[in-house]
């Protein structure tokens, strides 16, 4: 059984790093717990709307910011956890190419039992999944999660920032304490 593995905001929690920057770039001083939007570009700081979006854009773009940031809670004991139930991780990121090394390294850093990593646009993650096979997947982008139920129980982990995005066919994770239970359960039974 294979499951895939979004990387931002599943396995890695950007949010602080994210808030640093914009605390040091635009004075503002804003708590990632408080964005609602998947989106940043939506969030209302008070900024100027494109100097604000040609900020994001140079953030993720800029391999620093992967390399620091740290492991999101709960998620080497639950992927250790999966591994000894007997499922294989892959990783299916919307992070462009050129982040690829800094990606592998966070991952080796971090001891984190994953396979490979599959770097593809966004939108696009279900056709990945489908061609390796996955029989879950977890996001945190509700869009994709709703795609992504396509090819297979499609987990979406429950964010402050997608909480208020109704998924139709994607069902919600409250932690990843929950995702060991539900996704054990899966395997225990297929
Ligand atoms: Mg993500």
């Amino acid at each position: 059984m294979l499951c895939g593995l979004d990387l931002d905001g599943v396995l890695c929690d950007l949010g602080p790093s994210v808030a640093a920057r914009i605390a040091d770039r635009f004075g503002v001083a804003s708590h990632p717990s408080t964005w609602r939007s998947y989106d940043l570009r939506l969030l209302r700081l008070g900024v100027p709307e494109d100097k604000f979006s040609e900020f994001l854009d140079e953030t993720f773009a800029d391999p620093d910011l992967y390399g620091t940031a740290p492991v999101c809670d709960g998620v080497v004991g639950a992927l250790h956890q999966l591994r000894r139930a007997g499922w294989r991780l892959v990783g299916i990121t919307a992070r462009p190419a050129h982040l690829a090394p800094a990606t592998r390294a966070w991952m080796a850093r971090h001891g984190l039992p994953i396979e490979e990593i599959h770097h593809t646009a966004v939108g696009t993650k279900s056709a990945v999944a489908r061609q390796l096979g996955t029989h879950a997947t977890i996001e945190d982008n509700p869009t994709e999660a709703e795609l992504l139920a396509d090819v297979g129980d499609s987990w979406l982990l429950d964010r402050p920032y997608n909480r208020a995005s109704p998924v139709v066919r994607a069902r919600r994770l409250s932690s990843w304490d929950d995702a060991v239970g539900r996704l054990c359960q899966l395997r225990l039974f297929a």
